[in-house]
């Protein structure tokens, strides 16, 4: 059967335990066992269906955990305190001391801090390349190398990457190939395309509602329970746990991410089109001058279109500030960082989300001052958006 990411979602049934149909919210830290022994085993994580400790699991973490590796189509999943609290984990779970990651080098500037900064106090090092390349990536494995890490679509830039081929590239060297997709829920379903290790910031698209941050690593069961270890998981000694009330409120929210995300990549192909035709710099990758367009059709799930996130360059940084200002006093956006909000947000990633990245190296990227990165929102009538924000273009001369 086709793999349907969101039918997948909507196949689990999860009642209450009195029958809600919204599963109940766990409420504890911790967890009695009738029996001595059951303690001792689940310590030793055979206890099937056993909780010990909310660090550790909880059933409302599991639920929620449940639905996003049934979206993904891993064996299983582990929900975080955040993003970055589902790729630390991960990656220092993969890696010991003395090896080496192959990273893309336009990712979240976050990430791109962890690998630069941080994981090199432990010995772990890392190349960033062009990740459009599958030459230069190839080219940047040695014999410490140990994971391939990517997304799916990258920030700020919107490049694509080839996932099946990366994938071919880690199983050629016997690698882990992990994939970031919080720009893509839905739109691409990186593990049938052969990565090993899918990861989402929740606090994007996935909750939808800027009210938390929130993260998930979808993989085997066998990775999780590693990651849940009481002895050497990173998950469990790092303890980047969510809470469980936030585990079902972001539950609740999943089940409408289909229609969403079907809106939100509805509107900004609108918008990209026309930006097009008015001869601004755009970048969508479902505009056919996208350099990696046909790459995305290619691994798409068609029904929910080639997302929400758009990048414009207006030239300068001021030029950019003014155009963001004046949108946002014209409420057709708020200037903020992160996506996937029901209002389309904006801001120029070279000072602001991608500000770890050191200036001469968001040049050699291709970074620009002057680009600005949307979340394009669930706008009703997105003519009238079109046209509020032409003006605001002609009024600034960028049109
Ligand atoms: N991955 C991507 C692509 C992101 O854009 C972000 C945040 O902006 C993160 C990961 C980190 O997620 P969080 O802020 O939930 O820790």
């Amino acid at each position: 059967m086709k793999f349907k990411p969101a039918d997948n979602i909507q196949d689990l049934q999860y009642f209450g335990e009195y029958g809600g149909v919204n599963p109940s919210i766990s409420d504890s830290s911790t967890y009695t066992f009738l029996a001595a022994k059951s303690m001792a085993d689940t310590f030793e994580g055979n206890s099937e269906g056993c909780y010990l400790y909310s660090r550790h699991s909880s059933p409302s973490n599991l639920y929620l955990g449940e639905a996003l590796a049934a979206m993904e189509g891993t064996e299983t999943a582990n929900v975080s305190a955040s993003g970055m609290g589902a790729i630390t984990p991960t990656l220092m779970q993969l890696c010991n001391a003395g090896d080496h990651i192959v990273s893309a080098r336009t990712i979240y500037g976050g990430t791109y801090a962890f690998l630069k900064n941080f994981l090199p106090k432990f010995n772990v090092s890392n190349t960033f390349v062009d990740i459009t390349s599958l030459d230069k990536v190839e080219a940047a494995i040695n014999d410490n190398t140990k994971v391939i890490y990517c997304e799916s679509v990258s920030n700020p830039l919107l490049e694509v990457a080839d996932i099946r081929g990366l994938a071919q590239l880690a199983n050629k060297y016997n690698l882990k190939l992990v994939v970031d997709n919080t720009f893509s829920p839905l739109n691409i379903s990186p593990t049938t395309l052969g990565a090993d290790v899918v990861i989402h910031s929740l606090t994007k698209f996935i909750n939808g509602s800027s009210d938390t941050v929130g993260g998930v690593i979808c993989g085997t069961q066998e990775f999780i329970n590693e990651l849940r270890n009481v002895n050497d998981g990173a998950c469990m000694l790092l303890g980047p746990v969510m809470d469980s009330l936030r585990a079902a409120s972001v539950l609740k929210n999943l089940r409408t991410l289909h229609i969403r995300i079907k809106k939100h990549s509805e509107n900004a192909l609108y918008l990209a089109q026309k930006f097009e035709l008015d001869g601004i710099n755009i970048g969508y990758p479902g505009l056919r001058s996208h350099k990696q367009h046909e790459l995305f059709k290619s691994m798409y799930n068609e029904e929910y279109g080639f997302g929400g996130m758009l990048a414009i360059d207006v030239g300068s940084l001021d030029k950019a500030n003014e155009f963001m200002e004046l949108m946002q006093n014209r409420n057709l956006g708020y200037l903020a960082v992160s996506l996937g909000f029901y209002k389309t947000l904006f801001n120029a990633p070279g000072t602001g989300t991608s500000s770890e990245i050191p200036e001469e190296e968001q040049t050699e990227m291709g970074l620009s001052d002057g680009l600005i990165r949307f979340s394009i929102g669930l706008d009703n009538d997105i003519e009238r958006t079109y046209q509020e924000m032409k003006k605001c273009m002609i009024e600034l001369n960028i049109l």
